[in-house]
């Protein structure tokens, strides 16, 4: 008989001793983050090494993970670094990526069934519920992130708000309208293309000078295409803009959803998560009367990627929307594929990674209440931030601090402030002082600080001052002689 092959060890020993070696070297790479550049150039030959070929024989694991440290380890994306601040990325936890381990290892698949992975995740959508005050009867799907999140809501919005059967027919027959501001994030965009809406639909209403949206245009714009025939559907309010932090006024919005009975989707990726702050908790006034809400835990949650998350407050229509049940994947009354945690039948996805469990042990190792804290503690920084640029006379605010967003610039007078400051990012990354990003507000180019750090100290806030002053100094110098 041929020899049968697994892809178990032949020494479980040898596995374990190796296990233990990586564990103990990973809680040391965590520990020892801030020792590290926050970021590295990678050089040519690890480029290389990215590109040798499928190996057609295995290797020595010990070697293999000597590669994994030398070219993999060494060059991080900077974002577990406590001068991490970035776009709008989460910072992850030790626990949480042992859950991750886990859970990898029972390999669940949570497209449905009954096993302990689905009562997990359907447990951490209760809290979910719990922490961002949306009823019990409530549903909801853990994704992998906000832009699977607010595809899956605004997939429910359309086929709960169209009479007919959508699924059926496809939207080809009707006028559906979008409403949201232009400081939504561009994955509403990319949901509203995807479900064949097309982008002229989806109506990005101007905001004001605080970037929330200008309610009675918004207002105007619903009656006259109503007056026109066309079909609005669902009203779009941001909770926390990815460029500023602004909140739209949530309340308002609602009022409007429910005047002209059209669905309200927040999309709070981070925002939503002020709710259990102790004392910035009114930002997110409003956003339990949404229809849905997309959150992240990966952003300031700090959970570990990939994890976000959709509530729903039409179980019915968010069933009727995904559920599609052939022969081989039919619920039996017992079993493994009994029960009603069939998660394929409320999103997109049949196979699922356990996500669930990270989440829920982070949670239950810190306490909710430590995630408030901590996420105001971040609001605490971005208004110390604030208070630096506005006391140094070479920086200036850009955009007001709403959140735990700031935006500024350097300032000089008669050069190309544009030009100058991509110059300070770029060599601030280089350096290895730190990760802002940018972004760009009224055809200015601005450092843009989003705080969602569990590990930065106001100690880091000014560490990232003196070097965009000292940096810009030095720049502007070199420009004027
Ligand atoms: C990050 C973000 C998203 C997209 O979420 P992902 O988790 O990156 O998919 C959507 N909306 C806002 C406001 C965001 O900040």
């Amino acid at each position: 008989m041929k020899h049968e092959e697994t892809l178990d060890p032949s020494d479980w020993d040898e596995i374990r001793k190796f296990g233990h070696t990586m564990i103990d070297d990973m809680i040391d790479y965590l520990r020892d983050v801030r020792e590290r550049p926050i970021w590295k150039t990678i050089p040519e030959s690890t480029l290389q090494f990215y590109e040798q070929g499928v190996p057609k024989e295995g290797r020595d694991l010990a070697e293999i993970y000597k590669d994994i440290q030398q070219h993999i380890l060494a060059y991080p994306m900077g974002n577990i670094h406590p001068r991490f601040w970035g776009w709008v990325i989460g910072t992850g936890t030790i626990e949480a990526s042992m859950a991750d381990f886990m859970a990898s290892v029972m390999n669940s698949n949570g497209g449905g069934g009954n096993h302990a992975a689905n009562h997990i995740e359907n447990q951490v959508i209760a809290w979910s519920k719990e922490m961002l005050g949306f009823p019990e009867e409530s549903s909801g799907l853990i994704t992998s992130g906000a832009s699977m999140a607010n595809l899956v809501g605004l997939t429910v919005a359309r086929h709960h708000q169209v009479n007919h059967d959508i699924r059926k027919t496809g939207v080809s027959d009707h006028k559906l309208w979008f409403y949201g501001s232009v400081e939504m994030h561009s994955c509403i965009q990319k949901s509203i293309e995807l479900l064949g809406i097309g982008y002229d639909n989806l109506v990005k209403i101007p905001v004001d000078d605080d970037y929330r949206v200008d309610t009675a245009l918004l207002e105007k714009a619903i009656q006259e295409d109503l007056d026109n025939g066309l079909e609005p559907v669902c009203i779009i309010g941001n909770l926390g803009t990815v460029n500023t932090g602004a909140v739209d006024d949530l309340e308002t919005l609602a009022d409007l959803a429910e005047q002209y009975k059209l669905w309200f989707h927040v999309d709070g990726a981070f925002g939503a998560i002020t709710r259990i702050t102790p004392s910035y908790n009114h930002l997110a006034m409003g956003m339990e009367r949404a229809d849905s809400l997309a959150f992240d835990f990966h952003k300031w949650m700090y959970i570990n990627y990939e994890a976000g998350c959709i509530l729903i407050k039409h179980k019915k229509s968010h069933y009727q929307s995904f559920s599609l049940t052939p022969e081989y994947l039919s619920h039996n009354p017992r079993g493994v594929h009994g029960g009603d945690l069939w998660f394929s039948d409320y999103g997109i996805e049949l196979s699922r990674g356990f996500k669930g469990l990270k989440i829920w042990t982070a949670i239950s190792d810190h306490g909710l209440d430590k995630f408030g804290r901590l996420a105001e503690q971040n609001i605490e920084q971005a208004k110390y931030l604030t208070e630096l640029v506005e006391n140094t006379p070479q920086l200036e605010l850009m955009a007001p601090t709403s959140m735990n967003i700031v935006c500024f610039r350097y300032t000089a007078e008669h050069t190309d402030l544009n030009a100058l400051n991509e110059e300070i990012l770029i060599r601030l990354h280089e350096q290895a002082i730190a990760v802002p990003s940018y972004t760009t507000l009224q055809g200015n180019y601005v450092i843009r600080v989003a705080n969602t750090n569990h590990r930065s100290t106001l100690q880091d806030f000014d560490i990232l001052v003196e070097g965009v002053v000292r940096i810009g100094n030095e720049i502007y110098q070199d420009y004027s002689v």
